[in-house]
């Protein structure tokens, strides 16, 4: 028994793997035995491991500024210079960051801008939040709050009613779709459900709809053709904000540079960014709202003073060289390019897998995916049967995730190669078999 207390684990079992190194696609164990990294470590590191050229920016910041903060008219050119870039490319007009160090805390910061916002135009019972069921948004108390799965509630009592969290249908088709509906019939039930929360609740009280444009933690759910769509027109006809949490979409994933863009969603008021933002080479977010969100913010705070919030490391100058160099690389390297063609050609071979005997849906859009395992009668079954299929992959040499109990998650570097995508899927024919 070592004394860390594991996350997101059962913590009667002790680890069974000591990652040591890694290089490219791939990470090596402290037995020198090499695995593909298929799902990105947590589904951040892009770029692969081994990086010269970020290595270099860290190391470079760190000699040059290893820290300094942007509290009370302080600020740095690395921040500022990152900002801007993500100001410049994002899908949000005049879009305005903030930093912090994770995707649950830039969650955090996003519901306090959102209230920070409403109370700026006179408008402080406008606070809820619809978020979904099978939604995941991260753990802290109130990013908790709004994911919707239950492994994340359990025991810590969290306070959904306080926070105003309200929950909405999941777009799954494949586990929330009736007997015979079609996707188009599933669509029209899901959204008029959500038509009828807004209504009950009274539109005036609520602030913002917060969406995965395709999920990652809860089993890579990708919405039928048409949900975005009908969700955004009835936002808009209540004058509900459109919150777009890219924490695993945004740089890249779905194929195209944001999950917005590739899912069809039209001008977000709100978006949260972390993970491939670095590469997940330094812990660094973004919560990132629409310049014209920011202008009464910023009359409120001639007002009220100082706006009171932000993090010891919100804008780490070593965090912010390392992103301003990942999308660099982004943008010179055409790495979104390259994830939409490799990304069409896995989920080709995936599809494969479909007449599998224990294989029950193979779902993804652009280097993200998740094969569905449908082996066993019970929900504790199939865990085991995907959990048993993850260790097999892991004997044989591939690292994935067990997600939603049902699925095995793929999310490899967006740098990866036909060739190790071929071997990607041989791991896993082998595994499955
Ligand atoms: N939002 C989404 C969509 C995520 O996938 C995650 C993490 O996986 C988070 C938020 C939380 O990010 P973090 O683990 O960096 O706190």
């Amino acid at each position: 028994m070592t004394s860390i207390i594991y996350p997101a684990s059962n913590l009667k079992s002790q680890p069974n793997l000591v990652i040591e190194k890694g290089d490219g696609v791939y990470v090596f164990d402290n037995k020198g035995k090499k695995y593909l990294e298929a799902m990105s470590g947590l589904w951040c590191t892009s770029l692969g491991y081994n990086n010269q050229e970020l290595i270099d920016a860290a190391s470079q910041q760190l000699s040059k500024l290893s820290y300094s903060h942007m509290f009370g008219g302080k600020t740095h050119q690395v921040g500022i210079d990152l900002a801007e870039k993500i100001s410049d490319m994002v899908p949000t007009k005049d879009a305005k960051v903030f930093f912090g160090n994770s995707g649950s805390d830039a969650n955090d910061t996003n519901i306090k801008l959102l209230r920070y916002y409403f109370n700026a135009i006179g408008k402080p019972q406008k606070y809820k939040i619809i978020a979904r069921e099978r939604s995941y948004h991260g753990v802290t108390v109130a990013s908790a709050s709004l994911t919707g799965l239950p492994v994340n509630h359990t025991n810590f009592d969290l306070p959904f009613s306080a926070l105003g969290i309200l929950r909405t249908d999941a777009p799954h088709y494949y586990h929330g779709s009736r007997e015979g509906e079609t996707e188009v019939e599933f669509v029209d039930r899901i959204t008029a459900n959500l038509e009828q929360l807004i209504i009950d609740e009274g539109p005036d009280t609520i602030a913002a709809f917060i969406a995965e444009p395709v999920t990652g933690a809860s089993g890579v759910i990708v919405p039928p053709r048409g949900y975005y769509e009908k969700v955004q027109e009835i936002l808009a006809k209540y004058n509900i904000l459109f919150w777009a949490d890219e924490v695993i979409t945004g740089f890249g994933r779905l194929g195209k540079d944001f999950g917005c863009n590739a899912m069809g969603i039209q001008s977000p008021d709100i978006l949260t960014f972390a993970k491939q933002l670095s590469s997940g080479y330094i812990p660094i977010s973004a919560s990132v709202i629409s310049g014209e969100m920011y202008a009464p913010i910023i009359e409120s705070s001639e007002k009220v003073g100082v706006f009171g919030h932000g993090y010891t490391y919100s804008g780490h100058p070593v965090g912010c060289a390392v992103a301003l160099k990942t999308l660099e690389i982004y943008q010179r390297d055409n790495v979104f390019a390259h994830a939409n063609e490799i990304g069409q050609y896995m989920q080709n071979q995936l599809q494969t897998l479909n007449g599998h005997s224990i294989v029950g849906e193979v779902r993804g859009k652009g280097l993200i995916a998740a094969v569905e395992l449908v082996a066993s009668s019970t929900p504790a079954q199939t865990a085991d049967v995907v959990a048993f299929a993850m260790r097999a992959g892991q004997e044989l040499g591939m690292i994935t995730r067990a997600v939603a109990g049902t699925s095995l998650a793929f999310c490899p570097p967006l740098i990866i190669t036909k060739y190790e995508i071929d071997e990607m899927l041989f791991i896993l024919k082998s595994a499955l078999d």
